[in-house]
């Protein structure tokens, strides 16, 4: 489809002495046709020396290793899963930017919504920020009683559908 790029996947907590060649290859006894796939950026892992690598998949490819949940490089068995490219801002929990980029001077917990950075939080309930707004701006009916990070937040799968109008996975 043209204009549409490839769906990305993530490959977690690869060490990093592991090298491009060695993941392609890895990759490869995976997929039917051995084609590179295009590494994006990688992120810092959860543990020391080691990277979540982020890379786009034809979607031949992607399909094919959406099917694994874990893949084995260098005889090591590593989590591989599908990457979505949403931006959330960290300091005020909006979507389509990062911390970075954020016009805010003060912060949105995105444990309680509240005006303080996450990592102060004493709060003992959950409020999320996205979801309220959106309540009150667009006349939505969310369940705002979860985490803005929350993964079934309805505001950020709205962000992950438009997201994957944007690939071409069909
Ligand atoms: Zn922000
Ligand atoms: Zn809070
Ligand atoms: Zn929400």
């Amino acid at each position: 489809m043209p204009g549409k790029r490839h769906p990305s996947i993530i490959l977690y907590d690869l060490p990093n002495t592991i090298t491009d060649q060695e993941v392609q290859e890895a990759l490869r006894t995976y997929t039917e046709d051995g084609e590179n796939l295009r590494t994006r950026f990688k992120l810092k892992g959860r543990k020391p020396d080691t990277s979540h690598w982020v890379m786009e998949a034809p979607r031949q490819h992607f399909l094919q290793l959406k099917r694994f949940r874990k893949i084995a490089v260098n005889w090591n068995m590593f989590q591989i899963k599908e990457f979505f490219h949403v931006k959330r801002c960290q300091f005020c929990q909006a979507f389509s930017h990062t911390r970075q980029n954020c016009k805010y001077t003060v912060p949105n917990c995105g444990i309680c919504a509240d005006r303080h950075s996450t990592s102060y939080c004493r709060s003992n309930f959950q409020l999320c920020i996205n979801c309220e707004e959106s309540n009150r701006n667009s006349g939505t009916n969310h369940n705002i009683r979860h985490r803005a990070t929350d993964l079934s937040c309805p505001c950020y799968k709205k962000e992950i559908k438009a997201y994957k109008k944007t690939r071409d996975y069909l």
